[in-house]
């Protein structure tokens, strides 16, 4: 039997998802389950979704224990899809053909305006986890999609400082951020028509950076086909950008952050958050007493001097991307 259930923490206000099978999710197997040919995905395809062999959250869960008083547990109902983002069993959001990851977007889009069907579902979250550091036990690239059956604490963070933010000022807090980024110019790194992409100024991790629609909206069912098709370009630039930064394919994790299902309003701006955990080539930023006893983010050197790093790569990442016959849609950050 297996378990799933959302346990409610009252000291945070947040839930987590227990699931008792996931422990015996194999490490490494013998054959790549992604791979064309596998029992689960066949031949003639170039991006698959399926959904997840060992899910978190089930639309049949089980749960293993009660609600006690103020102590919560739910049925951990949702979804957890992957996205297999093509047949090749290596390369990276850089590497993969660029209509490939066209697809990939596309199947975000498809994925969110189906699970938000679901009236059990209150939250879409696309990401991707890169790297053995990460804990990737399938290398085959691929991207996630989890379907939660309540809001993150994380997004109601955004919603709530986005709408104290909307009723001092009448405007969205990421337009005003993008706004004050884009004619400060010190942390922007690439623009395209419709994406920005700039180290935050509040970036907790060393080269922690940040994608903005250049136009308010909220979830990814809003973009249009051209807007799809830049969105891939600032995400493959960023990728490269990372995976030039010292000559080996960073660990990151990315984050699509995009309005709840069914909320109407303009307090939300969609963006994708990307975390990698180095702070130099040898060395990684770990969360440790402060970061997770206090939520508090120690930042080693002034984010300015990461972005200069960065601007190099990104120079970098353009002409490696040049030599393999892409040219990218918009304008990188120039090295002075
Ligand atoms: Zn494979
Ligand atoms: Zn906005
Ligand atoms: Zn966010």
């Amino acid at each position: 039997m297996t378990y799933n259930e959302l346990r409610w923490n009252p000291l945070l206000g947040l839930w987590n998802i227990v699931s008792s099978k996931r422990k015996t999710r194999p490490w490494r197997e013998e054959k790549c389950p992604f791979c064309p040919g596998s029992r689960e995905l066949g031949y003639g395809w170039d991006v698959k979704v399926l959904d997840n062999m060992f899910p978190a959250l089930k639309t049949d869960a089980q749960k293993a224990t009660d609600t006690r008083d103020i102590l919560k547990v739910k049925s951990g109902y949702g979804y957890c899809k992957v996205v297999v983002e093509t047949p090749e069993h290596v390369g990276d959001l850089d590497t993969i053909p660029f209509d490939n990851l066209v697809k990939v977007i596309k199947a975000f889009q498809e994925e969110t305006e189906k699970l938000c069907e679901d009236r059990r579902i209150k939250y879409v979250f696309p990401f991707r986890n890169k790297g053995e550091l990460i804990g990737v036990s399938l290398t085959h690239p691929h991207s996630q999609i989890y379907a939660l059956p309540f809001i993150p604490y994380r997004i109601k963070s955004e919603i709530a400082n986005g709408r104290t933010f909307y009723k001092k000022n009448g405007r969205c807090l990421l337009c005003h951020i993008l706004e004050l980024e884009r004619s400060e110019k010190k942390r922007t790194l690439y623009s395209n028509r419709s994406f920005t992409l700039f180290m935050p100024s509040f970036a907790m991790w060393p080269y922690e950076t940040h994608i903005y629609s250049n136009k308010h909206l909220a979830t990814l069912p809003e973009l249009s086909e051209e807007q799809v098709r830049d969105l891939a370009d600032v995400i493959k630039v960023t990728v490269a950008m990372y995976n030039s930064l010292f000559d080996f394919d960073l660990p990151y994790v990315m984050a699509v952050h995009q309005a709840p299902c069914n909320l109407k309003h303009n307090f939300f701006h969609f963006h994708i958050e990307f975390y990698p955990i180095h702070r130099s080539k040898d060395k990684l930023k770990y969360a440790a007493g402060i970061e997770w006893g206090t939520w508090t983010f120690t930042y080693d050197d002034l984010p300015e001097n990461k972005v200069a790093e960065l601007a190099n790569a990104i120079q970098r990442a353009s002409q490696r991307l040049a030599t393999a016959g892409y040219t990218i849609r918009g304008d990188h950050r120039q090295v002075t």
